[in-house]
């Protein structure tokens, strides 16, 4: 049986091109990016496509945009063997982490792509990490199994965990990276997966979707010299049910006695707070007074999570309903991958 793959075309540079009077990337239809990779078909795969319309600039990816990818995927889930969404790269990421999150049970890969240079350029990236991508999403094991059973983000010469990766260049064809977990395949003259670090179910239950994320979430960084006016401004934000708190090192914050007092007056109304660095590498620790006040008064520590699996995270969880207590509990626990705990 040939492998049978979605592709989700959501926009992104990869498929963009150039106005030709404003010289600005501007997103194109799937038939325009499809042409420019003639490639595709020597891979002997059964392929259809789902495309957004329009196709936008991962810049604008919002809540609906995840909603309507993991529909898709779900919609679609028994009739293909993977999925590859092709997506800009400045908000990636955020919807690898989100997508981790909204497919629970997922046991067929899901490979997010996109490029640095649109399909059409001579020297794109784009037609290799589309084929890559490809290739990984029909990739089985000795058993039958597909090599991949969860989302990942496959660019240039890595496959990474998605709720794991994090934008690191704007311009290097390696552009992304997971900090604090090792790569899930290395693409050379042969895609090497890391079986160690891949995630290996043992039991199958159905795909079950969550698709319900919540937005009152927001991020508040600290910088030396931020004032009372500016930070209790942020944490009196309305509506607000959890704040993703981006802290020096090892999760430390200011000591001040108005520092504290204003973190514990909004987890006293109920609001959950989310310890994470502001370091791209390590983790949350109770290493100094700082960071050991904040988990004192209830500060939830993210430990080794990326920024974007923290915010999206926190969007899910509230997006079911959960209690502060419940949300406090996962906050917790790795649902997916996502922090080492
Ligand atoms: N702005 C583009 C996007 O994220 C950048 C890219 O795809 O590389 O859609």
């Amino acid at each position: 049986m040939k492998p049978r793959l979605l592709i989700i075309y959501t926009g992104g540079t990869i498929g963009m091109i150039e106005d030709a009077e404003t010289k600005v990337l501007k997103p194109f239809d799937f038939t325009h990016l499809m042409e420019n990779v003639p490639k595709v078909k020597m891979l002997d795969y059964e392929i259809e496509n789902i495309q957004f319309d329009p196709p936008i600039d991962s810049s604008d990816m919002n809540i609906s945009h995840w909603q309507e990818i993991a529909r898709a995927i779900a919609d679609n889930y028994d009739r293909f063997d993977g999925f590859v969404v092709l997506h800009g790269t400045d908000t990636m990421a955020y919807t690898a982490s989100a997508l981790s999150f909204m497919l629970e049970n997922l046991r067929k890969p899901v490979i997010i792509t996109g490029s640095q240079l649109p399909i059409g350029e001579v020297r794109t990236d784009g037609e290799e990490n589309l084929i890559t991508a490809l290739q990984i999403a029909a990739a089985r094991n000795q058993h039958g199994k597909p090599m991949v059973q969860e989302v990942a983000i496959l660019f240039e010469n890595y496959l990474w965990r998605g709720n794991r990766s994090t934008k690191r260049s704007a311009d290097n064809f390696n552009a992304f990276k997971s900090n604090n977990y090792p790569q899930l395949a290395k693409i050379g003259l042969d895609i090497q997966f890391n079986n160690d670090a891949l995630v290996h179910p043992v039991t199958d239950p159905p795909l079950n979707p969550r698709l319900g994320m919540d937005d009152a979430v927001m991020s508040i960084d600290l910088f030396p010299g931020i004032s009372e006016a500016v930070l209790r401004h942020q944490l009196n934000t309305p509506g607000i049910k959890g704040i993703v708190l981006r802290t020096f090192g090892a999760g430390n914050s200011l000591t001040a006695d108005w520092f504290i007092s204003a973190i514990k007056d909004t987890l006293d109304r109920g609001v959950i707070i989310l310890n994470v660095t502001q370091c791209p590498t390590g983790s949350v620790r109770s290493r100094y007074l700082a960071a050991g006040l904040l988990a004192e008064i209830g500060v939830v520590p993210g430990r080794d999570i990326t920024f974007e699996a923290a915010l999206t995270k926190m969007m899910f969880l509230f997006g079911m309903g959960l209690s502060p207590a419940a949300v406090r509990n996962y906050l917790n626990t790795a649902l997916c991958g996502e922090v080492t705990v």
